[in-house]
């Protein structure tokens, strides 16, 4: 027998006594129970499930099954008995919040744009509206200012079932074909959609409506959009971040993107000096090696983008030259010589230090695993020495 559904004609019942129909296992400490009505509303049409306590036990999840609202607990309960059950109220004006929010922007959206309403998530981060058409910033705000003027005026949100020849002349937004009696939900001015939610009695309750973000979404847009307790809780962190960036930046309200702007030259000059003096220490380095026949030469605070150039001088005269450039997990290397294929060397170096690499008989080039230069020379002197004996 289908479940009384008492969110529908009043959506603010939040206690409520019923009798246990039905109580199912549904796993491990999880069972679905029924009862002859119930005020929590299940998941659907994009709204999440109510949450709350019934017969003392936390109410996990409801769902509906052909016209049946199952509630999962963690214990049975018994047929025939009474329970009362109590909706979290404040999970569940808030989610009335975003979904009378949501109808809304999508209705003035719809309007203004000639577009459909293709889909609507209450979730975790943000409430998901998806339209089939582009919308750009400019547009989404306009939208936003609506949508909000229309809640300033504080309008009554109707909820009503039409006879089939009233539902006829009356055009409203459907995601889909419907069948049976039709639920419509009715904001003057905004919109007027088949909807089986729960939403608060006039727009005013909504709060706000705040855009935060805007994406090109499956040849159409997403708006997320958070309303009323939501949006201020969201404005607060945002405003909270703000003052902790104006502090990091010494910068006066409205200025810190032209202090960010100016902190990140300042950062990109330092780091272009770092580089000239990493290469000017690497020279005087590599100058220090000149009589050696294997150098291995480790280049801190080098640019990935130096290393060709500072291996090429390091193997000015030697039979071979490593530079090492240390990273996090690692180091890139490079490995040059002027007289001899250097490639087999390359390959011994990998496999001592599980690295891997590629290139040409003067350069191979390559990440390793960490390892100093001690190691690395003493590594490419046993490989250079086998080779010179095979030869
Ligand atoms: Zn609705």
């Amino acid at each position: 027998m289908a479940t009384e559904r008492l969110f529908d004609k009043v959506p603010y019942v939040y206690t409520f006594s019923a009798v246990v129909c039905a109580s199912e296992e549904a796993g491990r400490n999880r069972f679905h129970v029924a009862l002859n009505r119930t005020a929590f509303y299940p998941e659907g049409g994009g709204q999440p499930a109510d949450r709350g306590t019934l017969a003392g036990l936390p109410v996990e999840d409801v769902q509906e099954k052909d016209g049946v609202i199952w509630h999962t607990l963690s214990a049975p309960l018994e047929v025939g008995t009474p329970v009362y059950g109590a909706v979290d109220e404040g999970c569940r004006w808030s989610n009335s919040q975003q979904h009378t929010g949501e109808h809304i922007l999508s209705g003035l959206t719809c309007a203004r744009h000639q577009c459909r309403n293709v889909g609507f998530h209450i979730g975790k981060e943000a409430v998901t509206l998806d339209f089939n058409t582009v919308l750009d910033w400019e547009d989404a705000l306009m939208l936003e200012e609506e949508a909000n003027r229309v809640i300033w005026r504080d309008v009554p949100v109707e909820c009503f079932w039409p006879s089939q020849e009233e539902l006829s002349r009356l055009p409203y937004r459907s995601k889909k074909e419907l069948t049976g009696p039709v639920r419509i939900v009715r904001i003057e001015g905004a919109d007027t959609c088949a909807c089986c939610g729960t939403h608060v009695p006039t727009t005013g309750c909504v709060g706000q409506i705040k855009i935060i973000d805007r994406m090109n979404y499956k040849g159409g847009v997403r708006l997320s959009i958070l309303c009323g307790d939501r949006a201020l809780a969201y404005e607060n962190a945002m405003a909270g971040e703000y003052r902790e960036t104006g502090r990091l930046l010494s910068a006066k309200a409205g200025t810190h993107a032209e202090a960010l702007r100016r902190l990140l030259g300042e950062r990109d000059a330092l780091k272009e000096q770092v580089a000239r003096l990493s290469m000017t220490l690497f020279q005087a380095q590599a100058m220090a090696l000149e009589s050696d026949e294997i150098r291995v030469l480790e280049a801190r605070e080098m640019a990935p983008a130096s290393l060709c150039r500072a291996a090429g001088l390091l193997a000015k005269g030697a039979r071979a030259a490593l530079t090492l450039v240390p990273t996090e997990n690692g180091c890139l290397f490079a490995l040059c010589s002027e007289t001899e294929d250097i490639r087999p060397a390359g390959k011994a170096l990998c496999a001592a230090f599980q690295g891997k690499g590629g290139g040409s008989a003067g350069m191979v080039q390559g990440h390793l695993s960490p390892c100093s230069p001690d190691e690395a020379k003493r590594c490419l002197t046993a490989a250079l020495a086998m080779e010179g004996s095979t030869r």
